[in-house]
């Protein structure tokens, strides 16, 4: 290994891949990935990306191995519990999150389990639960004062009420169908998850400042993947209207030739927005509304 470069850790296969790649490239790290290859090393810039188990990965950034690694939050979070049972510090820093790997930790409960109970806390007491999560569920149990039994299950935990094994589970949950599709009820959340962007608390200074431009990059990169950019046609006399509704500082406005009634105008907007204004824009007057992607925004 070369610790020339800056070694980022990513999970080799799984939910995360896909969009670790994309980011990574979209922030101009270039990553020739080869099947079965443990390191690809970026063509345009001195960084390594270590291909691994998404559950070593906080491990391997404490011990150095890896300078920074990209990981679910719930398996960082498990993981930093685990190393300060054994330690006082704190094992690694996280230095964004990111808005992919959206999922929650949630404990979820058969749906003909004894509902007589009132509260969400009264229906853990004294239960056995089965989790991939025992140190974040023993966290959230003992913050609570549940007294519960955990049982550990490194899969399927999902089948752990069939098989007799637990009375409640703990698991991940993003849309909630595989908890449906097991007669499961979703109930309090442990945690609420997305990738985050994890870094060893001693880097050299070159790779320091190397994972700044980085941290940098991805900030404008997301940040464009939240907006659009707008270009319309607007009559002159609605135009405080059309912006208002934009709710934008400073669009472009320029004139259009041969139309002195008419303006076109520029503006971001965020594209959760979009459709609901949409409407509303062309009730005040607005036409040719053109909406375009935006790949990069630096403040
Ligand atoms: P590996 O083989 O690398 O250990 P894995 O099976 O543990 O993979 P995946 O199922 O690929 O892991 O999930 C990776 C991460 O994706 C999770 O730790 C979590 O942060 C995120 N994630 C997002 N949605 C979900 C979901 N519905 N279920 C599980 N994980 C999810
Ligand atoms: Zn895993």
């Amino acid at each position: 290994m070369n610790k020339e470069r800056l070694q980022i850790a990513i999970q080799k296969s799984g939910r995360l891949t896909k969009q670790c790649i994309d980011l990574l490239s979209n922030c101009g790290v270039k990553v020739p990935i080869v099947k079965d290859r443990l390191i690809a090393s970026c063509e345009n810039m001195p960084i390594d990306i270590m291909l691994v188990r998404d559950d070593d990965i906080p491990l391997l950034v404490n011990e150095g191995i890896s300078d920074v690694g990209i990981v679910g939050l719930n398996v960082c979070e498990e993981e930093k519990l685990k190393f300060k049972k054994d330690n006082d510090n704190e094992p690694f820093s996280i230095c964004t999150s990111l808005k992919y790997g959206k999922c929650r930790l949630s404990f979820a409960y058969p749906q003909l389990w004894n509902k007589s109970k009132k509260s969400w806390s009264q229906y853990l007491q004294n239960t056995t639960i089965a989790t991939s999560y025992p140190n974040l569920v023993g966290d959230f149990l003992k913050k609570n004062n549940i007294k519960a039994n955990i049982v550990y299950m490194a899969g399927s935990v999902e089948a752990a009420p069939r098989l007799g094994k637990a009375d409640i589970i703990c698991d991940l949950v993003s849309s909630g169908s595989t908890l449906l599709a097991n007669n499961l009820v979703e109930g309090e959340i442990v945690l609420e998850s997305t990738a985050v962007l994890i870094k060893n608390k001693t880097l050299s200074s070159e790779n320091e400042n190397l994972v700044n431009r980085l941290v940098k990059r991805i900030e404008a990169v997301q940040q464009a993947s939240e907006r659009k950019y707008i270009l319309l046609h607007a009559p002159r006399k609605s135009l405080k209207k059309i912006c208002d509704i934009l709710d934008s500082e400073s669009p472009s406005i320029m004139p259009l030739e041969g139309d002195n009634d008419m303006v076109a105008l520029h503006v971001l907007c965020k594209e959760n927005d979009f459709w609901d204004i949409a409407e509303e824009l062309k009730s005040a007057g607005a036409s040719s509304i053109l909406v375009m992607p935006v790949e990069k925004l630096l403040p």
